[in-house]
């Protein structure tokens, strides 16, 4: 009988793809199932913080990343009339990346030694005797020792495993686009995260695509419902109107967006429990977090690498107990940076326009959030073992 874990994931998202990817380094059989027929995200640009950027380059992405991505170059603040606001240094923030989604995703789908099978939606997940058990909306069915749930913030894995995810508005949304950078005069001189604030909003800009474009984020106050998806249409004109008499780059960078998308920002608590057996979630399924920090994508890929580590020595009968290390461990962390997200988007919406003040509590809670940053995700989990 073949020793090696045979192990499913459902979503070939960026928590997905980076869990096959490690998985698969660590000798297990490992194969992706996705709904759509290809990684078709809307456009938009993505940080990658220093903690999730050690993983994969210990993975050996360093070369791709550095071909298709912007080096992080720490944070450049603003008020919403352009006084800075002096942030901390960033000599850590520097070892990170900004990089366009669709061109993350596709750096990972041609590295991971997994199939992907799209076009494969995922409508029950269930125990079998010996194993888990998948089964797809186009009457496919897979057997494997395990199932992840990479399946984002409206995760089936999560509610076929019993779970309830409460979402409360926030009461703002964002926002997205890609600008070309040629259209503005100063894109050239354009380096690391640059953010505006004040007055209950914020907007933050940087380079991705190699400084071919700009990707923005906008968040504004709302009190409509609004959806969680990379596809709904923004209207520019109600986005600019939202910035009157900001800072002259902010005027140009929305003027300069010929579309933007919108997505409701919705918090919700952490989830009691990850794993049920044979069953695990991963990534937005499993700890869905306010886009604040920048660490919804980066806690994703910690949460593969982690349980990879966990899992290269485990036998099968050692499953569930290995799915429940892997849950406590990450739930503590994830649901501090949830918190720590929480905390950074309201202190961006905050109403005060003086710069030192402004400057002081950053100071303060960036401090507070420091941990965040220098965690190697594997090491932690091998020191379980
Ligand atoms: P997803 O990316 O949602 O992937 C889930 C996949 O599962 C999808 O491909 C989906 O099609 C598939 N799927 C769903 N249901 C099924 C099913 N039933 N069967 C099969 N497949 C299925 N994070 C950062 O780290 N840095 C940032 O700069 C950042 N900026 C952000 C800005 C905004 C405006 C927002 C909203 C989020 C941001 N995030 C950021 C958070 C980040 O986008 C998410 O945390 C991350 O995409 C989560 O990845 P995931 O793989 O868990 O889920």
């Amino acid at each position: 009988m073949n020793d090696r874990l045979n192990v499913a994931i459902v979503g070939a998202g960026i928590g997905g793809l980076s869990a096959a990817l490690a998985l698969s380094a660590r000798g297990m059989n490992v194969t992706v199932f996705e709904e759509i027929l290809w990684p078709r995200e809307a456009g938009a640009g993505i940080s990658i913080p220093p903690n999730a950027a050690t993983l994969l380059k210990r993975a050996g992405l360093r070369g791709a990343l550095e071909q298709v991505s912007t080096r992080s170059q720490g944070l450049s603040a603003r008020t919403s009339q352009g006084e800075p606001v002096p942030t901390p240094p960033a000599s850590i923030a520097e070892q990170g990346y900004q990089i366009h989604r669709v061109e993350f995703l596709n750096m990972l789908l041609s590295t991971v030694k997994a199939p992907v099978r799209f076009g494969h939606r995922c409508v029950g997940v269930g125990e079998t005797e010996i194993g888990a058990r998948l089964t797809f909306a186009n009457g496919a069915v897979h057997d494997a020792d395990l199932v992840i749930g990479a399946d984002g913030i409206h995760s089936m894995v999560q509610r076929a495993i019993g779970l309830v995810s409460r979402p409360t508005s926030e009461g703002i949304m964002a926002y997205r686009g890609l600008v070309q950078s040629q259209r503005l005069s100063w894109a050239a001189e354009l380096r690391g995260l640059n953010m505006w604030m004040g007055a209950g909003r914020s907007l933050i800009c940087f380079p991705v695509s190699q400084g071919r474009l700009i990707n923005v984020v906008a968040f504004v106050p709302s009190s409509r419902d609004m959806e969680e998806t990379w596809y709904a249409p923004g209207d520019v004109k109600a986005l600019a109107s939202e910035y009157e008499g900001w800072d002259v780059p902010v005027q140009d960078i929305i003027t300069a967006l010929d579309q933007t998308f919108r997505w409701g920002i919705y918090d919700r608590p952490p989830l009691p429990y990850w794993s049920k057996g044979r069953v695990t979630l991963l990534g937005d399924a499993a700890h869905p977090m306010v886009p604040h920090f920048g660490q919804g994508a980066a806690q994703a890929i910690e949460d593969g690498f982690a349980l990879a580590a966990l899992l290269e020595h485990a036998r099968r009968d050692e499953i569930p107990a290995t799915l429940k290390a892997y849950q406590d461990l990450r739930l503590e962390r994830t649901s501090r940076v949830q918190a720590a997200s929480r905390k950074a988007g309201r202190f961006y919406r905050s109403m005060g326009e003086d710069p030192s003040e402004r400057a002081e509590k950053m100071r303060e809670w960036m401090s507070a959030a420091a941990w965040i940053f220098p965690y190697d995700a594997e090491k932690a989990a091998a020191a379980l073992l």
